[in-house]
C-alpha cells in the first residue's frame, strides 16, 4: 500500500504543477478552462492516449507552412483572404521523387459531410463533422489511394473513428516541397487555429521582427515613412511591421533550400513615454479565430498587410502587418478598413493619433506570439511633435 502511494503522490504533485502553472497556456490568450489542462496533464504520463496529429506519424509533431490567419492573395491582387487552415508540412522521407506519401488521418471522431474524390488532384478534399458540431475538413491528397472506409462511411452516413487513414498526400505540383495537408477546423462562419489542439506539439521558436516603419496615415496614394533614426511623426500614425515565425526549411527544385516563413499568430504594440510609463496599453491583433469576408477591396488590403507582403510559397513569403489597421482619409475621421466580425482585429482602438500626445520621445515596443506562446519584443524611438 505504502509502495503505490510513493509512486501515486509524486504523480498527483506533477499533475498539479502541470494544471496551476498552465504549461500549454496560450499567452497572452485566454488560458484554457481547467478541464482542458486537466486532460492535458495525463498527455504528459501517457502520450499516445492524446496523440491526433491528422497526418502520419499521428503521434509526432509536424510543422506548419501557412498558418491560420495568414494574409493569402489569389489571383494577382484582386481578391484577398486569410488562410482558414493550417498547412502541415510533409517532405515525404526520401525527397519528393523517391519517398512514400505519408496518410493524412482524421483528427477527430465524426461523419463524412462532402467528398471531392474526383478529378481534383491537389483539391481533394474530405468534410467531416463531429459530434460538437465542428466542421473539420482534409485537403490535398491523391484520390487514387482514398481508403474504403472513407468512401463506406460517406456512402452510408457512418461515424469514422478518430485516426482514420483517409488517403495519402499528393505530391504538391509546385517547383519547391510544399507537400501538405490543408486542415481546416470551422464553426459556423468562422475557422479557428486547430495549431493548439494539436498533440504532442513543440515549442518552435523562430519569431523574426524586421522593420518597424512609421508611415503617414492619409489618402494620398502610397504610403510615405517618416524617415530619420528616430523619425518625427504627427497625427494619425500607421506602425508597419515586418514579421514572420519559421517552423522548417522547404526544399526548392534545384535541391536548395530556403525558409518557409509563416505568419504569426498575434502581433501587438504599446507606446511608452520617456519616464518609462505605459502611455497606450499594448494592442492585440490575434489571427487565432478568422473569417473571410466575402470580398476584400484590394485598395483597403494596403491597409492591412502594407504593400510587398509576399505569399509567394515556392521563393519565401514576408509580411508588413499595419498593426494600426484603420483608414483615416474619411472626413468623418478614422474607420475601419474591414470588419471579419471576430477578435475586433480591425477595431479603432488599434490606431494611433499623437493628437491626443504630449510632444516628446516615445518608444514603441512591437510584440509577437507564435502558436506556442513564446513571444518576441522589439522596440523603435520616435519623437511627437504636434
Ligand atoms: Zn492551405
Amino acid at each position: 500500500m505504502k509502495d503505490r502511494w510513493r509512486k501515486i503522490i509524486p504523480g498527483i504533485l506533477i499533475m498539479i504543477v502541470i494544471v496551476t502553472t498552465g504549461a500549454d497556456v496560450y499567452y497572452p490568450f485566454p488560458s484554457e478552462n481547467w478541464w482542458v489542462r486537466i486532460s492535458r496533464s495525463f498527455c504528459w504520463f501517457v502520450p499516445t492516449w492524446c496523440a491526433n496529429w491528422p497526418l502520419e506519424p499521428r503521434d509526432q509533431y509536424h510543422p506548419v507552412l501557412t498558418t491560420t490567419g495568414e494574409f493569402k492573395e489569389v489571383n494577382g491582387s484582386t481578391e484577398i483572404e486569410f488562410h482558414t487552415g493550417l498547412d502541415i508540412y510533409d517532405q515525404f522521407p526520401a525527397g519528393a521523387a523517391g519517398g512514400t506519401p505519408p496518410f493524412v488521418l482524421t483528427k477527430d471522431a465524426g461523419t463524412v459531410t462532402e467528398l471531392q474524390q474526383s478529378s481534383c488532384y491537389e483539391k481533394c478534399m474530405v468534410e467531416t463533422l463531429t459530434p460538437s458540431g465542428q466542421r473539420q475538413s482534409y485537403s490535398h491528397w491523391d484520390p487514387t489511394t482514398l481508403s474504403q472506409e472513407i468512401r463506406d462511411a460517406y456512402a452510408n452516413s457512418t461515424s469514422l473513428a478518430a485516426g482514420t487513414r483517409v488517403a495519402q498526400l499528393v505530391r504538391w505540383p509546385a517547383s519547391c516541397d510544399y507537400h501538405h495537408l490543408h486542415f481546416e477546423v470551422c464553426n459556423g462562419a468562422s475557422c479557428e487555429d486547430p495549431q493548439p489542439g494539436l498533440y504532442p506539439r513543440e515549442s518552435t521558436n523562430d519569431l523574426q521582427i524586421g522593420n518597424i516603419d512609421f508611415k503617414k496615415n492619409d489618402a494620398e496614394g502610397a504610403a510615405r515613412v517618416f524617415p530619420g533614426a528616430t523619425p518625427r511623426v504627427n497625427g494619425q500614425v500607421d506602425i508597419v511591421v515586418k514579421a514572420a515565425d519559421q517552423q522548417a526549411m522547404i526544399r526548392g527544385s534545384n535541391g536548395s533550400t530556403f525558409p518557409g516563413l509563416t505568419g504569426i499568430q498575434a502581433i501587438g504594440y504599446d507606446i511608452r513615454d520617456t519616464a518609462g510609463t505605459v502611455r497606450k496599453p499594448m494592442s492585440i491583433i490575434d489571427f487565432r479565430r478568422v473569417q473571410n469576408p466575402i470580398h476584400f477591396d484590394p485598395s483597403r488590403a494596403a491597409v492591412l498587410f502594407q504593400e510587398d507582403s509576399s505569399d509567394k510559397y515556392c521563393s519565401g513569403k514576408h509580411f508588413n502587418y499595419v498593426i494600426t489597421n484603420v483608414l483615416c482619409d474619411d472626413p468623418s475621421g478614422c474607420r475601419t478598413v474591414l470588419d471579419d466580425a471576430v477578435d475586433d482585429k480591425f477595431s479603432i482602438k488599434h490606431s494611433w493619433n499623437t493628437k491626443e500626445y504630449p510632444n516628446g520621445t516615445y518608444t514603441v515596443t512591437i510584440t509577437v506570439w507564435d502558436h506556442a506562446s513564446n513571444s518576441k519584443s522589439a522596440t523603435r524611438s520616435v519623437n511627437v511633435v504636434n
